[in-house]
C-alpha cells in the first residue's frame, strides 16, 4: 500500500521537524543556537543529497548487472559493468566481469563435452546407459532403448532397474557405486529384445571432491555377446567332433598292426584284418576329403566360376558316377527333367558334388533294389528345383532342422558303418547357399526322403556363408 504524509499549511515543513527531532534525541536546545541548528539542517540536507545520489548509483549498478546477468555468454557481456556506478563499486564491478567471462568459457566447454558424451553414446552400436549416485538414468543409448523397448526420453530420470529388468546387473551397479569399483559380469539377459546373453561392465564416474566421497555416477556398457558365445561353441564342438572321428579309424588301424605285428595270423584272418584296415583307412580318406572340401568352400571368398549348367546333363553324369554303388545295391536311378528346365548360371564341379551327395546319401541309406529319382523342374519365373527321392526309412520329423548341420547324424552307428563322415549334407547346403540358393529336406517315416534344392536362374552371387551350425 502506497501512503503519502501531507502537512498542513503553515506548520513547520518537514525538515524543520526531523531536525527538531533530532536535536530533542541528542537533548539539544534549538533555542541555544538557531544559527547551529540551520547550520547541521544544510549539513542533514547535503548528506542526503550525496546519499540519494549513491543509492541512484548503486540502484542502477544493480539494474547493469542484473541485465548483465541476464547477457552472460553473450558478447554484450564483456562490456564493464561499472561504468558510471560510484568508484567504490568499481572493483566489485572488475571483479565480477572476470568471474563471468570465466563462467562463460566453462558453460561453453560444459556443454561441448555435455554434446561430446551424447555423440558419443549414440556411436555406439551397443547398449549404453549412464546413471547418477543414485542409480537413475542419465543418459541411455539408442542401442540400449532398442534392447529395452522404452523410449530415450522417458528413460532418463527413472531408476536403472525400471529400465533394464535385471537384477543381476543392478546390484553390480550398486556395489560399484558403493565401492568405486569397475565391475565386469556375463549373464543371460532374458529382459532384452532379443533375449541373449550379455557382458555387462560397469565403470564408476571418478569421485569428485574428498578422496572418501562415493562416486557421482557410472555407465553401465553391454555388450551382446550370443552370436560370439555360439560360434565359439560350434567351433570347439567341430575340433571335439574332428578328433574324435579321425581318433577312431586311427585307433582300429593301430590295433590291428598291433595284432598283424605280434602274432602269427591265419591268412583267412590276416584277409579279413587287411579289408577291415582298408576300410578304416579309406574312411581316414573320406573324411580328410570332405573336411578339405569344407574349409576351400569357407574360406574361398572369390566370386564364383559360373558357367551356363545343363541339369539334365549334369544329372546324367552324376548316375554314371554312381553307378557302381547303385549297381551294388541293385537299385536303379530315374531321371526325369522338365522340358522347359533352363539351364542355370553355376559353378559345374559344385554342382555336381552336391548332386553326388545326395544320390549317394539316397542310395546309402535305401534298401537293396529299391528306387532313387531325380527330377528337375522350374518354380515360377526365377527359380528351378532339383530333388533326389528315394523310398529309404525316412528321417523323424525331430531330426530335419539340424540335418544339415556338421557331423549331425540320425544314426550314427549306421552312419559310419556305411561310410559316412557326417559332413556330406553340411557341403551340399554350403554350396547350394554359394550360388544363392537353399536345400531343404521332406520325409515320412517308412516311406522315403525327398532332398531338394532350388537355385536361382540368374546368377546370384550370395557371401559364404557363416561358419554357424
Ligand atoms: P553321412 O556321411 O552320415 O551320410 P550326411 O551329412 O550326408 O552324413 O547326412 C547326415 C545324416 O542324415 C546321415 O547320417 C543320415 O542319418 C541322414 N540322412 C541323409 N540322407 C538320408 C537319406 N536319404 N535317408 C535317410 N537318412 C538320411
Amino acid at each position: 500500500m502506497n501512503m503519502r504524509l501531507s502537512f498542513p499549511p503553515g506548520s513547520p515543513g518537514p525538515l524543520v521537524l526531523v531536525v527538531t527531532a533530532l536535536a530533542a534525541a541528542f537533548g539539544w536546545s534549538l533555542s541555544i543556537s538557531p544559527w547551529l541548528s540551520l547550520l547541521f539542517a544544510a549539513g542533514l540536507c547535503l548528506a542526503g543529497w550525496r546519499a540519494r545520489d549513491s543509492f541512484r548509483g548503486a540502484a542502477e549498478f544493480a539494474g547493469r548487472l542484473a541485465r548483465s546477468v541476464e547477457l552472460v555468454d553473450s558478447e554484450a557481456f564483456r562490456r564493464p559493468v561499472s561504468a558510471g556506478a560510484p568508484a567504490q563499486l568499481d572493483r566489485i564491478a572488475a571483479a565480477l566481469a572476470e568471474k563471468n567471462i570465466e563462467l562463460t568459457a566453462s558453460t561453453r566447454e560444459n556443454r561441448r563435452n555435455a554434446l561430446i558424451v551424447q555423440a558419443a553414446f549414440a556411436a555406439v552400436d551397443d547398449p549404453l546407459l549412464m546413471v547418477d549416485g543414485q542409480r537413475r538414468v542419465l543418459l541411455i543409448n539408442e542401442a540400449a532403448a532398442r534392447a529395452f523397448q522404452v523410449d530415450s526420453s522417458e528413460a532418463a530420470g527413472r531408476r536403472f532397474l525400471q529400465v533394464v529388468l535385471e537384477h543381476e546387473i543392478d546390484d553390480a551397479l550398486a556395489h560399484a557405486l558403493e565401492q568405486g569399483v569397475p565391475q565386469a559380469l556375463e549373464l543371460d539377459v532374458t529382459t532384452s529384445t532379443p533375449p541373449g546373453r550379455y557382458q555387462v561392465r560397469i565403470q564408476p564416474l571418478a569421485a569428485g571432491g574428498s578422496a572418501d566421497a562415493s562416486p557421482s555416477g557410472a555407465v553401465v556398457a553391454m555388450r551382446d555377446v550370443t552370436r560370439l558365445r555360439h560360434l565359439e561353441r560350434v567351433r570347439s564342438e567341430f575340433v571335439a567332433n574332428v578328433s574324435h572321428e579321425l581318433r577312431t579309424p586311427i585307433t582300429s588301424i593301430k590295433g590291428f598292426i598291433e595284432v598283424l605285428a605280434a602274432e602269427e595270423v591265419p591268412p583267412e584272418k590276416r584277409a579279413r584284418f587287411m579289408a577291415i584296415l582298408k576300410s578304416e583307412a579309406d574312411r581316414l580318406d573320406s573324411l580328410l576329403t570332405d573336411l578339405l572340401d569344407l574349409s576351400l568352400l569357407e574360406s574361398d571368398t572369390r566370386p564364383l566360376k559360373r558357367e551356363e549348367v545343363d541339369l539334365a546333363q549334369l544329372a546324367a553324369r552324376v548316375v554314371m558316377l554312381l553307378e557302381p554303388q547303385a549297381h551294388r545295391k541293385e537299385i536303379r536311378i530315374a531321371v526325369s527333367m522338365a522340358r522347359d528346365l533352363p539351364r542355370v548360371p553355376a559353378h559345374p564341379g559344385m554342382l555336381e558334388q552336391a548332386l553326388v551327395n545326395l544320390v549317394d546319401n539316397a542310395i546309402k541309406y535305401s534298401p537293396e533294389g529299391s528306387e532313387v529319382a531325380i527330377e528337375g523342374k522350374r518354380v515360377g519365373r526365377d527359380h528351378v528345383e532339383i530333388a533326389v527321392i528315394d523310398n529309404g526309412p525316412g528321417i523323424p520329423s525331430e531330426h530335419l532342422p539340424r540335418l544339415f548341420e556338421r557331423f549331425y547324424r540320425v544314426d550314427k552307428a549306421r552312419s559310419r558303418s556305411l561310410g559316412g563322415t557326417g559332413l556330406g549334407l553340411a557341403i551340399v547346403r554350403h554350396i547350394v547357399q554359394r550360388h544363392g540358393g537353399a536345400v531343404r529336406a521332406e520325409s515320412r517315416l517308412g516311406k522315403g526322403s525327398r532332398f531338394i534344392i532350388t537355385l536361382p536362374v540368374e546368377a546370384e552371387e550370395a557371401p559364404v556363408p557363416p561358419w554357424e551350425t
